[in-house]
């Protein structure tokens, strides 16, 4: 995949880690005023800052990608920026605006609105403050994990095996990003009524599965659209990602929105099925395939 030297997001914020605590002396003069001037508990005020930082109290510094930042915070700005340009263009197509959101590169522990997230929780979507949350070694364990079986397929050099994952990495990203448009859409919002009305888990658990597999398509989608425009992909990417899919369908990836939103036995849907849904993006560019929640999947 071809992303080396090409303009990134604006959108990712490099969380620096930092002490807990520390609400900053400007949050701590904003909430003497109100407690001064409308008798409002300081405290109150306290909690709106955190949540309008997106920060919490445990993350003392979140900057914009700098130069010195690596590979992957300049990769994944990238990927970013061209999921950015394609779900623009998808949104003026169907007279919407699309609201780009923010995607928070972390390493260790991350405070999000869904909660406190680690390096275990995986990569996540979260609506409540409409950010994406991924964490650095998830990228090294994938590399890892792709470039293992690169060795055992005897899949090139040295060379090939680091690029190796660079667009499985992309495809999480657009997963990701796939659910942030759900979420722009309402879909996210109609499948939580839906959850609460099933009547068994397992009905609650395939409007889960139905969720999942649209930010697939919906990343095959972004994938179609931005080879036209840019022609990023290398010969045999769209393997590389089909088999990030099938050794990730159930595991590291699956569990991550278990922990933060969904009921602890949510599942991604097989990896036959994600490969499938995937496909019909990829195939057609065209979001319109993506209907999973109607008919078999
Ligand atoms: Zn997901």
């Amino acid at each position: 995949m071809k992303w080396k030297n090409r303009s990134g997001s604006s959108n990712v914020r490099v969380s620096r880690g930092g002490k807990a605590g520390g609400l900053g002396i400007g949050g701590i003069l904003i909430g003497l005023v109100l407690w001064l001037v409308f008798g409002m508990n300081p405290m109150s005020a306290f909690q709106t800052g955190q949540s309008v930082t997106g920060g919490g109290s445990g993350n003392a510094s979140m900057t914009e990608v700098r130069s010195d930042d690596g590979r992957d915070a300049q990769f994944v700005s990238v990927v970013l920026k061209d999921t950015e340009t394609i779900w623009n263009q998808i949104f003026q197509e169907n007279g919407r605006t699309y609201q780009e959101p923010q995607l928070i590169l972390f390493n260790g522990r991350v405070n999000s609105a869904c909660g406190m997230a680690s390096a275990a929780t995986g990569p996540f979507y979260c609506p409540a403050d409409q950010k994406v949350y991924l964490d650095t070694s998830f990228f090294a364990d994938m590399r890892r994990e792709l470039g293992v079986t690169g060795d055992q397929q005897g899949a090139g050099d040295a060379e090939n095996r680091g690029k190796a994952g660079d667009f499985a990495q992309a495809y999480v990203i657009a997963h990701e990003v796939g659910h942030h448009v759900q979420y722009l859409l309402g879909i996210s919002k109609q499948v939580r009524q839906a959850q609460k009305q099933a009547r068994t888990e397992a009905q609650a658990n395939e409007w889960s599965v139905r969720q999942e597999l649209q930010a697939d398509c919906f990343a095959g989608v972004w994938a179609n659209r931005n080879q036209k425009l840019t022609n990023f992909l290398d010969p045999g990417d769209i393997e590389e990602a089909m088999h990030a899919a099938s050794q990730i369908g159930d595991d590291r990836i699956a569990h991550n929105h278990g922990q933060v939103a969904m009921p602890d036995n949510f599942t991604h849907g097989t990896s036959q099925q994600r490969m499938r849904w995937f496909k019909k993006g990829l195939q057609t560019g065209d979001v319109n395939v993506c209907d999973t929640f109607s008919g078999a999947i």
